[in-house]
């Protein structure tokens, strides 16, 4: 282009012409600072041309036709007449809008990176693949490996003596010549202070001016790692201890039973052979003492019950819940009839689960709401309802009820709210059924409302959840 001093536009090429979209007599003859996106860059413009005679590369937005602003760089210099004054300026525009537009996005993308490997938690680590030379590294590192920059830059892993296990680098750029990239890699890295720390790695490949390199992202699993390692020894000392205590149980009840069951059996034989023989005060000693024996007995046999819940180990059979109650109400026949209870039921569905223990978590709950009546006969309804993946019985009473504070106490073994001589028992039987619910991946609770009647739920697996 060439223009006057005062910004007419003399001449123009064909060029330009495209780059601003103006046929040739439009062109010509127009005011210059119409080009201008900003008008003000013209005055600036001229000031520095003036100046010094030239400008070189001059940014500058620049105006098309039709609106569209493009990013232009100008070289131009001053024309001058014979005499030495100045005739106008004369230049080449360049567009370089697309450049400029990847610059940006070019620059927006280091930013980022920047940013992120600044303030990353996790260490960043940037490599040569040949040597595990470090090319660079963010605070993060440092601060987890107690090296300064200095101590670490252009030196390489090997010299740091990073690897607890160097061999393991070999494998690690080998999957990554290979595959460009590897995943939650778990590694071993020794700190400057000589500690060993679990670390987590992923890593890319990147070039860096020509050269291969590793980029890696490195997360301190240290602690993680020992908090599941002290969680795993937890649950394994927990699980010993319970077996300790159950085989104790067992050991202690079935070492008991026997003298017991022959204690009773002498005291019964006694009884029965010598009672009418006896002194009024010697007959009442012998039946407290029969009395006693046999509760021992119970509670004897409620431990056993507690202690075989974990060894019976098929809990995994489907099970018609309604033939198991079938039998668990014959059982109770006399202990029903006897308390002139009323027991109602829904039809119950098939579940995944042990039969005897099935009928054993009834007949606990049953015989409760029967022992644990109010003033008025027992009625007692079974029923059970579909939950997603599972079934939840409820057995309902209209008993004595639970205060609230309570209700997750008694689940626990020998709690009892009531002494002996108010309603027998050994304060095992919901601790029997806890352990079946559990056993077989389900839950059990109380609702109750004191002085009302309590209802237990309980929730057993369906036999088919797909199917269902
Ligand atoms: P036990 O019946 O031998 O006392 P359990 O473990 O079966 O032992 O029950 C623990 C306690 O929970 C009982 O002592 C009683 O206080 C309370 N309980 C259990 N079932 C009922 C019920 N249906 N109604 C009211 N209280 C109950």
């Amino acid at each position: 282009y060439y223009t006057s001093r005062d910004g007419i536009i003399l001449d123009v090429n064909r060029s330009a012409l495209e780059l601003f979209g103006y046929d040739k007599d439009e062109m010509i003859g127009l005011d210059v600072t119409c080009l201008y996106a900003d008008p003000r860059d013209r005055e600036s413009f001229q000031r520095r041309i003036e100046e010094k005679g030239s400008v070189r590369e001059y940014e500058v937005p620049l105006r098309r036709k039709d609106g569209a602003v493009m990013f232009c760089v100008i070289t131009s210099s001053v024309r001058y007449g014979e005499d030495g004054d100045i005739l106008g300026y004369q230049g080449i525009i360049r567009d370089r809008t697309e450049r400029k537009l990847a610059d940006d996005a070019l620059r927006l993308s280091e930013e980022k990176f920047s940013k992120v490997f600044r303030s990353s938690p996790d260490w960043i680590v940037i490599s040569a693949l040949s040597d595990g030379r470090l090319i660079d590294v963010n605070d993060a590192f440092l601060r987890i490996t107690g090296y300064t920059r200095d101590e670490v830059i252009g030196k390489t892993s090997a010299e740091l003596n990073l690897w607890v296990n160097y061999e393991e680098r070999a494998e690690v750029t080998r999957i990554l010549r290979e595959k460009g990239v590897i995943r939650d890699h778990e590694v071993q890295f020794r700190m400057k202070s000589g500690e060993i720390r679990t670390m987590q790695r992923s890593a890319e490949l990147i070039d860096l001016q020509g050269e291969k390199c590793i980029i890696n992202v490195t997360r301190d699993v240290t602690e993680k790692k020992t908090g599941e390692e002290q969680l795993r020894k937890f649950a394994q000392e927990l699980k010993r201890s319970n077996e300790e205590l159950q085989y104790f149980a067992s050991v202690v009840a079935h070492d008991l039973q026997q003298p017991l069951l022959t204690t009773l059996g002498f005291l019964r034989r006694l009884q029965k052979k010598y009672g009418s023989k006896l002194e009024e005060e010697a007959s009442e000693l012998v039946s407290d003492a029969l009395g006693s024996a046999e509760r021992m007995q119970t509670f004897i046999s409620a431990l056993l019950d507690y202690s075989r819940v974990s060894a019976v180990k098929k809990i995994h059979e489907p099970v018609n819940a309604n033939t198991v109650l079938d039998r668990v109400l014959f059982d109770l026949k006399s202990a029903i009839d006897g308390s002139g209870s009323v027991v109602t039921r829904d039809v119950l569905p098939d579940v995944v689960a042990n039969e005897v223990q099935l009928a054993q978590l009834f007949l606990n709950l049953i015989n409760n709401a029967i022992k644990f009546r109010g003033p008025q006969p027992p009625r007692i309804h079974v029923s059970a309802a579909r939950s997603g993946n599972e079934w939840i019985f409820s057995v309902k009473d209209n008993g004595i009820g639970i205060p609230p504070d309570k209700s997750a106490h008694i689940f626990q073994i020998f709690q009892r709210l009531h002494r002996s001589d108010e309603y027998p028992g050994t304060g095992i039987g919901l601790a029997v059924c806890r352990k079946i619910v559990e056993r077989h991946g389900g839950r059990i609770w109380v609702e109750s409302c004191h002085g009302k009647g309590s209802t237990f739920f309980f929730t057993m697996p369906v036999t088919n959840p797909e199917a269902a």
